[in-house]
């Protein structure tokens, strides 16, 4: 298997050259040179298999330069009970025949993000350890992906984590739960500013190449080809564990924000999976759903961007959106680099006018948005009609999944988080407390580890050149 950019100007590279990074020099997203075609016989045998031999039949065609017995050691060390709360990994929930949740979210974080990020840890640890190299992982976050990337990478061989976040904006768990971690290797720099601030600091020192060269800078984004990969097997063990047999087909509901999750959905179609509908549901963010509806791609500024209680979908431009797009224009790469080079200023892309626009149906993709109202509507039904509480990023998907689905075609949605992460919004919804699964009742008062620091760029360098050093 060999990788190569969405615009076009990367030569074939393998697996573990794009590990690191995922965003290939001109600009372009890594990608598959072709995706793996998945047979009627090999899905048949799959169709038996537990979540780490699926999981290494699926990654051992995209990470072929991994020997297989590495691979197979590291997929055994990564989706652990001990870790995901049961041998399944990604437990299927039915709350009634053909209507399904696909449960992602009983990794470390309480979030879906933990299935690629722990596999992204070991896949680190692995590839640095053979080169004898070490990486300062930078990033920034608002909730979610920090957290994520700090439990995958803690006590990691030859990896450091500084990750900066709004101080005082985040929720008191999601703060505690970074916070608390007391590995060396994890630096928590609480920044006097706004998310976009962070993330503005991060942009800065990416751009000092000197800096980012010799302090051995890489990032552990959305974007990571790695991320995308490890997704994919939970869409064939959705599919499994809710059909009776490969002549079924089966639609996914997914609350999306950067497109990662149903990006891996798409591919898994590409690779042959019986997938009816892809339904992309996104919140009151909807430049998404705006595109599959118009044609229109129109990022959002900063500004425009609102602040919603299902915060890990609040995005004004879609980052993996750009492997989703090279798919339709049938890998233009030229197209791709037009289109992008408007988004990249700014601007937006409208193919409404272009035959390809059409051509979304043959993908699978509908989409629909959802809002406030909506989601806590949702918990609340939810809740009464079947007994399971869902999260607010849950219930958009479902939301959304239960008004475009086609009736005699099963339907699952993605659990993407726990509702213990948003008990606000549970308590407005039903009334009471989110339960809190075991081993986190304390977590607030657990001592917690981190800096503040003011937003200025040649501070934040200093710290981590100083706290860098072997
Ligand atoms: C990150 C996240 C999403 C959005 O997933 P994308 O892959 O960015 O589309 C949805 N829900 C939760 C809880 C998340 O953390």
């Amino acid at each position: 298997m060999r990788y190569i950019s969405t615009r076009g100007g990367m030569p074939p590279k393998s697996f573990s050259e794009i590990l690191l990074s995922g965003l290939s020099p001109d600009g372009g997203l890594a990608i598959p040179e072709a995706y793996p075609k998945i047979d009627a016989d090999e899905l048949k045998t799959w169709r038996g298999m537990n979540y780490q031999s699926l999981a290494f039949e699926v990654l051992s065609r995209f990470a072929d330069d991994i020997p297989a017995d590495d691979l197979q050691e590291i997929i055994a060390r990564t989706y652990t009970e001990e870790i995901f709360g049961s041998d399944d990994i990604t437990p299927l929930k039915t709350l009634e025949p053909g209507f399904h949740i696909l449960a992602l979210s009983n990794g470390p974080t309480l979030a879906f993000k933990d299935i690629a990020m722990q596999l992204l840890g070991n896949l680190f640890e692995y590839t640095l350890g053979k080169s004898g190299e070490t990486l300062n992982i930078l990033g920034a976050t608002s909730g979610d992906t920090g957290s994520s990337a700090e439990y995958a990478m803690r006590g990691k061989q030859g990896i450091r984590v500084f990750m900066l976040s709004p101080h005082g904006k985040m929720s008191r768990f999601q703060t505690a739960q970074m916070f608390s971690l007391q590995e060396e290797n994890i630096f928590n720099i609480a920044i006097r500013g706004v998310f976009d601030d962070c993330q503005d600091i991060v942009k800065a020192v990416s751009n000092d190449h000197a800096f980012k060269q010799a302090q051995r800078i890489g990032t552990v984004n959305s974007i990571n080809w790695a991320r995308v990969m490890a997704q994919i097997v939970y869409y064939f063990k959705g599919y499994f564990a809710a059909t009776q047999s490969n002549e079924e087909e089966v639609s996914f509901a997914v609350p999306s924000g950067n497109f990662g999750n149903i990006c891996a959905g798409h591919v898994a179609r590409m690779m042959g999976l019986p997938i009816r509908q892809l339904i992309l549901a996104t919140n009151e963010n909807d430049v998404l759903d705006e595109f599959f509806k118009t044609g229109v791609y129109r990022p959002r500024t900063t500004r425009e961007t609102k602040h919603t209680s299902s915060p890990s979908m609040d995005i004004s431009k879609a980052s993996n959106f750009e492997r989703f797009v090279y798919d339709l224009t049938g890998r233009d790469a030229e197209k791709v680099t037009e289109l992008w080079s408007a988004v990249d200023r700014g601007q937006a892309f409208d193919l409404s006018n272009l035959s390809l626009f059409r051509k979304i149906k043959d993908f699978g993709f509908v989409s629909g948005n959802s809002n406030h109202a909506a989601r806590i509507a949702t918990i609340r039904e939810i809740y009464d009609k079947y007994q399971v509480l869902v999260d607010t990023h849950t219930a958009d998907g479902l939301r959304v999944g239960q008004a475009l689905r086609e009736q005699d075609v099963p339907l699952i949605c993605m659990e993407t988080a726990q509702p213990a992460k948003f008990s606000e919004s549970i308590q407005e919804a039903i009334g009471q407390e989110p339960p809190r699964p075991a081993g986190y009742e304390n977590l607030e008062n657990l001592p917690q580890r981190y800096v503040i620091k003011d937003v200025d760029v040649e501070a934040i360098k200093a710290y981590i050149a100083e706290h860098s050093k072997d």
